[in-house]
């Protein structure tokens, strides 16, 4: 199976694994069973810039973000080319999922306003998303992006480079670039066998999931 895990502290689980089936509340629980967590949330994603409290929203609504200050909830972030960002730190856990309709949407800066102002202290984590050589744009969605994550290629098609794109919005939000981790996979050419909705329209996704175990986030707010 192929599964991705990424450096964290201990009590912080994070990961990447493609779905077997279209199911996400059953893929999403028993990935929590098989990792011991007691809840899941997620949420119904529609490519917009609004974020949701796990505390205090349902469980498959609309959105594109989420923050969670429980231990023993497991957020998973479902992508096939988008591009999923955990965030752990400052006393919650979160994701973002973001196209370029939600970076058009400003979903990070929604995200990052709903949390604690102290972006120094937090860590992300940018998930596979289809990489800037793969991911060939229309000129009218070029003209929401500006190089060097928007490029042009020698055929005059333009390409857009989401983890790029994501990875340079953490550090203008004041991330410290040491605290970021960027997956080099691209969920279209590889080298892992991940879900692609550009190579293929498959309709299954791979999920980013993100909880914490063991009381990190109270730890963390003393
Ligand atoms: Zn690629």
């Amino acid at each position: 199976m192929t599964e991705i895990s990424y450096p964290t502290p201990p009590d912080i689980v994070a990961g990447t694994i493609p779905a077997a089936t279209v199911d996400r509340e059953g893929e999403l629980k028993s990935l929590a069973r098989m990792l011991g967590f007691d809840r899941i949330f997620f949420v119904n994603q529609i490519h917009s810039g609004i974020v949701l409290h796990c505390e205090n929203s349902r469980i498959g609504q609309d959105g594109d973000a989420a923050v969670c200050r429980e231990t023993g909830t497991l957020l998973g972030v479902f992508t096939a080319d988008c591009v999923p960002v955990l965030v752990y730190g400052n006393g919650f856990i979160g994701f973002i999922h973001a196209g370029w309709r939600g970076f058009r949407e400003n979903i990070f800066t929604h995200f990052f306003s709903s949390v604690p102002e102290n972006p120094e202290a937090l860590h992300a984590i940018i998930g596979p998303a289809i990489c800037g050589d793969c991911y060939e744009i229309g000129p009218e969605t070029a003209e929401f992006f500006q190089p060097p994550e928007l490029s042009r290629k020698s055929d005059g098609s333009f390409h857009l480079n989401l983890p790029a794109l994501a990875h340079h919005t953490l550090l203008t939000t004041g991330f410290l670039p040491e605290n970021i981790f960027l997956s080099d996979e691209c969920t279209h050419s590889g080298p892992m066998q991940l879900h692609s909705h550009r190579k293929d329209g498959t309709p299954l996704r791979n999920i980013s999931f993100i909880g914490v175990k063991n009381g990190y986030i109270s730890q963390d707010q003393r």
